[in-house]
Formats: structure tokens, C-alpha cells, sequence
């Protein structure tokens, strides 16, 4: 490693992995700095689900960036298995958006109509075909759409594939708490660390997730907000649950540890990400409500943590104005395992100049915010 990298990386989550794997792949040396360890929040317990046709700007801006971070995920799959020998274990998963109404039914007809448009394959189906597809379910279902665009990786293994494949091309991780910048009147020159140690870098990049919002003092207040999230594993044998079926806010899907993982929830509780009794309850009864037969499962693991969500629920990516030689990669929300290979090319694009096809598009722009 150089003494001065030519890019530092706060965060060595999904974000900061991506820049990082992205520049270095570039030719530009880069230092990675996390304070807990790779993949330790969010992105090492995200679903993992790269779905095309729903969340923040969907259908809508931000459309076209996910349908390119499942075409760059399907590449970046072998070659980060060529790189580090991990399966990020990434798979088509067909999955079954459920209504019990005559509303929601509609809502399905109109899904369908524009995925139509999109090129995205879906079918629908009556009550009787999703009980041939997912004879588990009951309740008084009036029908599915089918989803045939949606895959899904292993959130955890995808970073730290991320990270090993930077490392192993010349990347280096240091553990660190950045709390703050160095400064040489507007141009950015490194970062401070909590112990008191400084390292200097030609330009900086914060990745730091929903704590870019915290109002920590030394770092430039990101309009980003912390979503809580819990999800449970299940052990529940069977083949069942092979479709990823959803209704609301639950869904319910065997992944490719076996076990079956019922979803999720949306909380604003500031920065505690402690698993709570109260999520396990409503999760477990949004589930039991579709599908009775889980009663039987055992919980074996309760995960919970922090969306990073931004005030217009789009990705806030690159320049920052009133910083020269400062970027950001954050805000991706509930999109970031889907959108960080997107986010990881357009942040190396717009430091190295090598933007591409890459371009950060005004929606996503970091400079339509002002920072203090
Ligand atoms: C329940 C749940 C399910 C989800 N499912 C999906 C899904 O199916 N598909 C999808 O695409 N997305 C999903 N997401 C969203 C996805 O997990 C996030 O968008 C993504 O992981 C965010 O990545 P990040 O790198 O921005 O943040 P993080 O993963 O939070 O990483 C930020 C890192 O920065 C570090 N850091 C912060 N401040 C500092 C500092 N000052 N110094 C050093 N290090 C610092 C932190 O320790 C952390 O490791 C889900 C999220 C949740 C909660």
C-alpha cells in the first residue's frame, strides 16, 4: 500500500465494498476504513432480494438502475468466485405477489399491465393456481402475480465477497472510526480517526449507511434516516415456500440456506438495532395469517437492522457541493444490495473520470442536497 491512497472508503458495507472493488479494478489505490467489520449491519442481513419491480422510484427514475444491477450482479457473480472462491449464491427466485381482495387484485392487473411494457415477465394467477403453486397457503386469497424478473443473492457472502476480491487485488481494510475530515480550505485530504491517528487521501468517499445522518460533528450531515428491519429464520423442512410469496409488508421464502425467512419490518427507532420481541410477534402473525403450517417452525435466528434511507428515497451518490475531492455512495434504502453494483461503477466513474455508461443521473446526484 502507498502512504497516501489515492481514495479512502469509509464503510465496508454493500456501498463502500462496491466503490472500493470498482476503483481498484480502476488502477487506483484504495484504502477501506470500518469501525465494526465488513458486512456487520445492513448489508450482511439484507434479504438479499434483487427485485426490479417494486420500491423507491419503481416504476419510475430509478427502473432502468435496477434492471442494470441484476444484469451487472449476474456478471459480477463468477468473477468474484474466480477472485475469492465465495458463492454469493445468486439465483432466479420466482415470487408470488398475493391478493385477498378485490382491490388488490386490481393492483395486481395494473403491476402486470406495466411490467408488461418493461419487458418484465409476470403472469397472473387465479386462486387456484397459486394453490398449485404454494398448496401451503391458505386464507381468503382472490389471486398472485407471478414474478419471473426477480433473483436474489446472499447479501453477507455478496460483501465480503466484495471486500476479499478488493483486498486481493491490492486493496487495503483498516479497522477505524472516522470522525472527522482533513481539510486544506475546501479540498478534502483525508480523515481523522476516533484514536486521534489521521490518514491522508487524495479524495474521500462516505459510505457510512444510515450513520451518515447521525449529526455527528466532523462529518458532513447526509439527509439519510435509519428504516429498522427484522427478519426471521426459520427451520421448517419441506419443500414449501419455494416461491417467494408476499402480501403487504410480509412474505415469506425458502432461500438457499434451507431455511424459510419471514419479512419484515418498517420502524423508525433512531439508531437501536436490537431484535425485538414485539417485531418476532408481528412478523409471526402476518406469516401464520398466509400460511397456518408454520406454526410448527422453529425460530433459529432473529435478525434486525438499519436501512439507510434518504428524503427522497433515492440513492445519494457522488460529488458533494462545498467539497472538493468528497463523495457520497448512501441512501440506497431498501434497494442497496440491488442497486450497489450500479452505485459502486457510477462513484468510481465520476472520481476517476472514467464515467462510461455510468453516469450519475440527476436523481441520484449528491448535489441535489446542500450539506453542513
Ligand atoms: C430487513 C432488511 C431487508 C433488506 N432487504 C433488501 C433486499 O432484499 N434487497 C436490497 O437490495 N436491499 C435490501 N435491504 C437494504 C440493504 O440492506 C441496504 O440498502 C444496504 O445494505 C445498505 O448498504 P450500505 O453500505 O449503504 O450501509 P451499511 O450496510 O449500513 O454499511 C455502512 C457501514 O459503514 C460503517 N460506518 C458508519 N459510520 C462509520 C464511521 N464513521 N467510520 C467507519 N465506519 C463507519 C458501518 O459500521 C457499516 O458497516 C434490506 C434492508 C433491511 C434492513
Amino acid at each position: 500500500m502507498r502512504n497516501t491512497p489515492d481514495v479512502i472508503v469509509v464503510g465496508a458495507g454493500a456501498a463502500g465494498a462496491s466503490v472500493a472493488y470498482e476503483l481498484i479494478k480502476r488502477g487506483v489505490s484504495v484504502t477501506m476504513i470500518e469501525r465494526d467489520s465488513v458486512a456487520s449491519h445492513a448489508s450482511g442481513f439484507a434479504y438479499g432480494g434483487l427485485f426490479p419491480t417494486m420500491g423507491a422510484g419503481i416504476p419510475g427514475p430509478a427502473l432502468q438502475h435496477a434492471k442494470r444491477g441484476i444484469s451487472l450482479h449476474k456478471r459480477l457473480a463468477p468473477e468474484l468466485e474466480d477472485h475469492t472462491g465465495i458463492d454469493i449464491e445468486l439465483r432466479a427466485v420466482r415470487s408470488i405477489d398475493l391478493a385477498v381482495d378485490e382491490v388488490g387484485y386490481k393492483k395486481l392487473q395494473e403491476s402486470l399491465a406495466w411490467q408488461a411494457e418493461e419487458d418484465l415477465e409476470a403472469d397472473l394467477l387465479d386462486i387456484e393456481g397459486v394453490r398449485s403453486e404454494e398448496p401451503s397457503l391458505t386464507g381468503d386469497l382472490t389471486g398472485g402475480l407471478v414474478q419471473r424478473s426477480h433473483f436474489e443473492v446472499d447479501s453477507y457472502k455478496y460483501t465480503l465477497a466484495l471486500v476479499t476480491a478488493f483486498e486481493r487485488a491490492g486493496g487495503a481494510h483498516v479497522p477505524g472510526n472516522v470522525v472527522g475530515l482533513l481539510r486544506d480550505g475546501e479540498r478534502v485530504t483525508g480523515v481523522r480517526l476516533g484514536n486521534g491517528s489521521e490518514i491522508p487521501g487524495g479524495s474521500v468517499v462516505l459510505a457510512t449507511g444510515p450513520w451518515s445522518g447521525d449529526g455527528s460533528e466532523g462529518l458532513p450531515h447526509f439527509p439519510v434516516k435509519p428504516r429498522k428491519g427484522e427478519i426471521l429464520r426459520l427451520r421448517f423442512p419441506g419443500r414449501d415456500f419455494v416461491h417467494r410469496v408476499s402480501l403487504g409488508g410480509h412474505y415469506i421464502a425458502r432461500k438457499s440456506d434451507g431455511l424459510v425467512w419471514g419479512g419484515s419490518t418498517e420502524e423508525d427507532a433512531g439508531f437501536d438495532d436490537r431484535p425485538t420481541s414485539a417485531a418476532r410477534d408481528s412478523i409471526m402473525a402476518g406469516i401464520l395469517a398466509l400460511a397456518p403450517s408454520l406454526e410448527s417452525a422453529e425460530i433459529v435466528q432473529h435478525t434486525a437492522c438499519l436501512r439507510p434511507v434518504s428524503s427522497d428515497g433515492m440513492p445519494i451518490l457522488g460529488a458533494l457541493p462545498g467539497y472538493d475531492g468528497l463523495f457520497a455512495a448512501n441512501g440506497a434504502g431498501k434497494k442497496g444490495i440491488l442497486l450497489s453494483p450500479v452505485m459502486g461503477r457510477m462513484v468510481a466513474g465520476a472520481i476517476t473520470g472514467q464515467v462510461g455508461r455510468d453516469a450519475i443521473p440527476v436523481e441520484f446526484a449528491a448535489s441535489r442536497f446542500s450539506y453542513v
